[in-house]
């Protein structure tokens, strides 16, 4: 762990199987996709755009979508979900100009995948971190822009936890690449060493954290069994709740007592030496 001797300003947070979890999905992702891509090629036949057979269709949006995230693999760069579709369009030959694509993406209707719910605590622990008054970000390795995972948020009501919210999609890098922590940092107006990371991936939210100079947490839940490969994350916990006792470890380092807004002291002093 990096030296931390100030006060943790900002917990950020990873949204699946971190926020939300994916331990019991009710349908397979192929299955979930095959009905988003349906509805996208349904709504470009109505616009007169000539298209092969919807399986083709499916076929050739899953298989870019497959090279997008090899490719970004190798540099923890990506483009947005929005440029796969462009890419798509136009190796089958549609006009892509033409194409209104903030209506399709409204087509393509993303929402909650069915049987993926919250953790039982994710919500009384983000009202604890609210109440202690630390930032909350998020931050997701999502190739979709973020207004399609509010969706989630909204539905799952937490989107009002949160003080700033990054896509891959939408800032064009993946964790565990710098620029995308760098990016979130900035939003919530906080250093490296004031953030708390939490996250369930090894490669991309711990060895990205930690590269970035977070404090970094790794969400451990028994239907995850992640290899570390050699990461090193600050902190393990099984769930949400334990993070609770992990700042209050923090508090002690960085030598500041927490105390409640309106408790008669300053409760997120800006810096300490
Ligand atoms: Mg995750």
């Amino acid at each position: 762990m990096a030296d931390h001797n100030q006060r943790i300003e900002a917990v950020i947070f990873d949204l699946d199987d971190t926020l939300i979890d994916w331990a019991r999905p009710a349908v397979t992702w192929e299955e979930y996709n095959r009905s988003k891509s349906e509805a996208i090629h349904q709504h470009l036949l109505a616009a007169g755009h000539t298209l092969p057979p919807y399986d083709a269709f499916h076929e050739a949006v899953i298989a870019q979508l497959r090279r997008t995230w090899e490719e970004a693999k190798k540099t923890w760069e990506i483009v947005s979900f929005e440029a796969v579709l462009r890419h798509v369009f136009a190796g089958l030959g549609l006009n892509v100009e033409a194409i209104d694509m903030q209506e399709l993406l409204q087509v393509y209707s993303w929402g909650p995948f069915p049987g993926v719910i919250l953790y039982e605590d994710t919500i009384p622990v983000l009202q604890e971190l609210r109440r202690r008054g630390y930032k909350i970000g998020l931050l997701t390795n999502s190739i979709f822009p973020m207004w399609m995972r509010d969706v989630e948020l909204h539905a799952y009501e937490l989107m009002d936890y949160f003080d700033a919210r990054v896509t891959s999609g939408d800032v064009g890098y993946l964790k565990p690449h710098p620029e995308i922590f760098r990016h979130i940092l900035e939003l919530l107006q906080v250093s490296p060493e004031q953030a708390v990371f939490v996250g369930d991936r090894p490669e991309n939210d711990i060895a990205g954290a930690n590269e970035a100079g977070l404090i970094s947490v790794l969400l451990a839940p028994p239907h995850l069994n992640r290899d570390l490969n050699g990461v090193k994350p600050d902190f393990t916990i099984t769930s949400l709740t334990h993070l609770l006792t992990v700042l209050e470890e923090l508090e002690k380092v960085s030598g500041i007592k927490y105390q409640v807004p309106g408790e008669g002291a300053l409760a997120r002093p800006k810096s300490i030496s």
